[in-house]
């Protein structure tokens, strides 16, 4: 059985990047990813400001110690520079964002000043060139790379294109992920439960995890557990999907027909890892489709989802996924485990006492949604140890709360 580290190198290595790019608005291009670099087409400030509310002044003349006499000789507010130019003990009233005058090389702060009258003030120190003035480019300098090929373009990303004036941008195009669940005893949420089923929970968590990922997702509704049914769905899924995503169905019950389709019409590369949950997983190719067949159990769904797909989907879309993040914390109470595999419980991290401290979240059963509830984390529990006992440091896999999934 692979180790959950190389089964997800594996993964990553195997997967082509689409190569289809288009330019949209910069505000449309929240989750996509860079398919070209962008560069700053301006200097980032654009002109040299003032960092503070105060006195633009020309530090180099004043010579003469504390305190200083100054005369004030106009105004340059943001977005509305002044032409008068600073020189001598003159000073020029100024607004932080504010243009900085000619002649003027630092700003003196409003609290170190005393109004005296008229157009004259007091600075009570003597300023130092270049104090509280931001130049021009010290942001960013105009042709400098903000964001790189291969860059997820996040929130704050996209906030610094737009600084610059970066309207559009070269994305790669969504990938498409095809995404069906198997079961004969599935029912849909909102009908009424017959003898022996329950309602399908894994292709609304898939779709909901993919939602902020660069996805066109396609979603091909329930199968049964049939074997002329799955091969047909697999095959219409490969025509036009880039990644196809099943759950249940991949273990070797009577009524797993997802990994014989799979060898039938595509290549299955491996169907076990050395994971708790998640032991059943198969990965292989349907035509130009990675194929991911996900345990059926909602946990082991969600956390090879997390581990596995994710990434693929990443490196699909062309971008570079990362290693989930590693955190130390101090594991609240014993945790028993069986040697073998590696195994993820979901977890609550608290910070206390300068550190952070970590609890399980109760039962840890593969089909028990109940452990996500209140959980930011996947305790990491490795596979060489017969049990973990409170108080030591554990690793652990943070959860974004917001997004669900592995940060
Ligand atoms: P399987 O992998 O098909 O053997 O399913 C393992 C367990 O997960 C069984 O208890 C299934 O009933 C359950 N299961 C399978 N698919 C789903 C689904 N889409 N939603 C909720 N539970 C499921
Ligand atoms: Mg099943």
């Amino acid at each position: 059985m692979l180790s959950p580290d190389a089964a997800r190198q594996r993964i990553v290595a195997a997967v082509e990047p689409v190569a289809g790019v288009e330019t949209i608005s910069t505000a449309e291009a929240l989750g996509r990813i860079a398919a070209a670099d962008a560069r700053a087409p301006i200097d980032l400030p654009p002109f040299r400001s003032s960092a503070m509310d105060g006195y633009a002044v020309c530090a180099a003349d004043i010579v003469a110690p504390a305190p200083i006499e100054l005369t004030v000789v106009g105004q340059s507010a943001a977005g509305h520079p002044s032409s008068q130019r600073v020189a001598g003990q003159q000073a020029l009233r100024i607004f932080t964002g504010a243009m900085m005058p000619a002649g003027a090389d630092a700003v003196v702060l409003q609290e170190d000043v005393e109004r005296i009258g008229g157009d004259a003030i007091v600075a009570n120190e003597r300023p130092r060139p270049g104090q509280h003035v931001r130049l021009r480019g010290h942001d960013v300098a105009r042709g400098a790379i903000i964001v790189s090929r291969g860059d997820l373009l996040n929130a704050y990303a996209l906030a610094w294109l737009t600084a610059c004036g970066v309207a559009q941008v070269e994305v790669v195009r969504r990938v498409r992920v095809a995404v069906f669940a198997t079961g004969d005893e599935l029912a849909d949420p909102g009908a009424a439960l017959g003898p022996g089923q329950i309602y399908d929970s894994n292709r609304f968590a898939l779709l909901r995890l993919m939602r902020d990922l660069p996805v066109a997702p396609r979603d091909m509704g329930r199968l049964p557990d049939d074997p002329d049914a799955t091969r047909r769905a697999l095959k219409d899924a490969a025509r036009d999907a880039d990644v196809i995503i099943g759950s249940g169905g991949v273990s070797v019950g009577d009524a797993d027909f997802v990994k014989a389709a799979v060898e039938d019409i595509g290549t299955l590369d491996f169907w076990r890892i050395a994971l708790k949950p998640g032991k059943p997983l198969a990965v292989g190719k349907v035509g130009g489709a990675d194929f991911f067949g996900l345990p059926g159990n909602p946990v082991s769904t969600i956390v090879t989802f997390l581990l596995f797909v994710v990434p693929a989907i990443l490196a699909r879309a062309g971008g570079a996924p990362k290693e989930p993040l590693r955190v130390p914390a101090k594991l609240a109470q014993d945790i028993s485990h069986t040697r073998g595999r590696r195994e993820y419980q979901r977890g609550q991290v608290v910070a206390e006492d300068g550190g952070l401290v970590v609890v399980p979240t109760g039962d840890q059963g593969s089909n028990r949604l109940a452990t996500f509830a209140g959980a930011n984390c996947l305790i990491e529990v490795p596979a060489h140890r017969a049990g973990l006992a409170a108080g030591e440091t554990v690793q652990v896999l943070m959860l974004s709360t917001d997004s669900g999934r592995l940060l």
